[in-house]
């Protein structure tokens, strides 16, 4: 027998001992769960890339909200997919836009819900892109203002979190402005500070209804490739007074959130997006793999890696299976 002092196998010999022992805990407080408010009455319409996500009418998102909330999920990420496009992307910030008509509904079903709200405008340009078009180009400073007026009309909805994700630079700052002058500077600021373009976003454009209608975002949104560009990115939004830092998507990053958070003491978050959701999904009805597992490894990881909120379309099963 061989003389080993050190034995790492004696502390997993059973599941209570294992548990003892474990580092890193989910709870389902950690979730975020996304939605996407559609117009009309009465619509439950499912995203065919992404098994069990819908597009819900203001009437059903409430009723689907205060279920995610009786699940034990404390937050919602708002999207909207208006009736009718413009250039300017106008339905994002009417108060009677599809999201301020959600925020609402949603308060009065699940009121100590945490209702975030996503501020771009993508689903609201004829165009499909986050900001402001001239001659096939993304204006950046022309962008900040409607980036600001979005956020201002969704506090007034009643948003407890506004959550800029167009990656125009100066977004946080112009956002933080104009919230603070119009009375909201109690409300916090999640910045998609790190998010890169990316293809794992696929499924999402469907549920969304928001593929850019020419070119892609790779102008405005970050190359994957880069790890310092990614702290560059985070110590700007920093600065500009951003409350909590989020790194997208989840998965394809977990050094880079593991950087922020060696380098970051404000709250992360992470999102798990549609195509890491509709990839674990695929390959569980092909019966290849054991979905319940992978969603919890998967998580695990993220948290693993830094995050404090993780936003996943699991949320609501992944709070089921830790109740
Ligand atoms: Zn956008």
């Amino acid at each position: 027998m061989p003389d080993l002092l050190h034995r790492p196998r004696r502390l997993r010999r059973t599941e209570n001992l294992r548990a003892l022992v474990r580092e890193t805990r989910l709870a389902p407080e950690d979730f975020v769960l996304p939605l996407f408010a559609c117009a009309g009455k009465n619509i439950r319409r499912e995203v065919s890339s992404m098994p069990g996500v819908h597009n819900l009418s203001v009437d059903q998102i409430a009723d689907e909200a205060a279920r995610a909330y009786d699940t034990g999920v404390k937050g919602i990420m708002l999207f909207g997919l208006p009736e009718a496009k413009d250039e300017f992307g106008s339905g994002a910030y009417h108060e009677n836009g599809i999201v301020q008509q959600a925020v609402r509904s949603i308060r009065s079903a699940a009121p100590d819900l945490v209702i975030m709200t996503d501020t771009c405008l993508c689903e609201y340009t004829s165009h499909g892109h986050c900001g402001v078009v001239r001659d096939d180009e993304v204006l950046n400073d022309p962008s900040l203002e409607l980036l600001a007026r979005i956020a201002v009309s969704q506090a007034e909805a009643g948003a407890d979190v506004v959550a800029p994700s167009a990656m125009m630079d100066g977004q946080v700052l112009a956002i933080r402005d104009a919230l603070d002058e119009a009375g909201f500077e109690h409300i916090p600021i999640l910045a998609y500070a790190v998010k890169s373009a990316s293809a794992f976003y696929g499924p999402f454009r469907e549920a969304a209804d928001s593929a850019p209608a020419f070119g892609d975002r790779r102008a405005y949104q970050m190359d994957g490739a880069n790890a310092r560009e990614a702290m560059r990115e985070a110590e700007l939004d920093y600065a500009e007074g951003a409350d909590v830092l989020m790194v997208k998507p989840a998965v394809v990053n977990l050094d880079v959130l593991r950087m922020l958070r060696d380098q970051f003491d404000v709250p992360l978050a992470a999102y798990h997006v549609s195509g890491e959701y509709a990839m674990i999904k695929a390959a569980a009805q092909l019966g290849w793999i054991d979905e319940q597992r992978v969603m919890m490894e998967t998580l695990v990881s993220i948290k693993r890696a830094g995050a404090d909120i993780i936003l996943t379309y699991y949320a609501r099963e992944a709070a089921r299976a830790l109740a």
